[in-house]
């Protein structure tokens, strides 16, 4: 698979790389390291990286403005994005052709090729096993951005789904380009220190139900009132995801901006992207999002997430 894409690479001039709505790291990292990757190897092509910019993950690299473009004659390249509605930036049925490359559990089918693996890590690790089955030229920067990307979506190879293989494509990237990973911890996680004190916040107003679903519901105001946007509990939950007890952790706050309530779940062992289905979401079977409309729907959402909380107990799941 990673040849035959490597051929396609090859064969277009014109190569337009997407990746999700609400991006994060992974999504930035492994769409622009691509776009430098292809670059490097092939420099007389013009490759353009499309979505919405985040200010708050720029040191991961510009988004390009799409010229004109013949899509006839393009190839479009989705990483890190399992359904064709969460693509950003990009109608794919303009284009002459489309690969995804992805690590979420399959949700559909939008692609001509389609490069899914839902036991690894990251997409970022995707694009350098490419990298490394094809031989290209690597250098520091496009080294960097996929680092970061495989580090951000496993915590510091902390989470499930982090293998061998992992470490064993992050140990080649560092080697071939000698790159000076633990510089680049500081860009990942120096924290503001409005999130510090939100998250001081969090802590004292969490709910913890008996059956260990741990939730805050968090409204505009209060967000106003610590000066942070609606990304931002989401941000932070990753701190929360090894209480004692704790099953599964959801935060939720009002985005107003686009009129849902965002919420970010996680859970130690519970499968919730079924549940995060229900309500406009979806995700990895651990690390889920969702978009419920109202607060109402988010009460609905906690109560399903609160009864597979009491139905399974971590002894039934396969973490220890
Ligand atoms: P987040 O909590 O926003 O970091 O998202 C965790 C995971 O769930 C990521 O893999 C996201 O791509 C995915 N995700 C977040 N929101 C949604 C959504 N509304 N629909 C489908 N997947 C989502």
């Amino acid at each position: 698979m990673y040849k035959k894409i490597a051929r396609e690479i090859k064969k277009y001039n014109i190569i337009v790389i997407a990746r999700h709505i609400g991006p994060d790291p992974d999504a930035l990292g492994s769409s622009i390291g691509l776009k430098e990757l292809i670059l490097n190897n092939y420099p007389k092509k013009q490759v353009y990286v499309v979505g919405t910019s985040a200010s708050r993950f720029r040191y991961l690299g510009n988004i390009d403005k799409l010229p004109d473009i013949n899509y006839k004659k393009a190839l479009l390249i989705v990483t890190d994005t399992p359904d064709l509605k969460r693509i950003d930036g990009v109608e794919s049925n303009k284009f002459s052709k489309v690969i995804k490359i992805d690590h979420h559990p399959f949700v559909e089918k939008y692609a001509d090729i389609e490069l899914i693996d839902d036991k690894a890590s990251s997409a970022s690790q995707l694009i350098i096993e490419l990298a490394k089955v094809n031989n290209y030229k690597v250098n520091k920067e496009i080294a960097s951005k996929l680092y970061l990307g495989v580090v951000a979506d496993t915590n510091r190879f902390l989470y499930d789904y982090t293998s061998y293989k992992t470490l064993e494509l992050a140990a080649w990237l560092i080697k071939k380009t000698n790159l000076n990973f633990t510089s680049l911890y500081d860009k990942l996680y120096t924290k503001l220190l409005k999130e510090i004190i939100f998250s001081g916040y969090i802590s004292l107003n969490m709910q913890v139900t008996d059956n260990g679903l741990a939730y805050i519901k968090l409204n505009d105001d209060i967000l106003k009132q610590y000066g942070v946007d609606p990304a931002t509990a989401g941000n932070l939950i990753e701190n929360y995801n090894n209480i004692d007890k704790v099953k599964v952790v959801a935060f939720c706050s009002e985005d107003k901006t686009n009129d849902y309530i965002k919420c970010s779940i996680r859970s130690k062992g519970i499968i919730i992207n079924e549940i995060a289905n229900h309500y406009n979401g979806g995700g990895h079977a651990y690390a889920s999002g969702a978009r419920p409309k109202t607060f109402e729907e988010v009460d609905s959402m906690l109560e399903e997430l609160d009864n597979i909380c009491k139905n399974i107990t971590l002894e039934d799941t396969n973490v220890e």
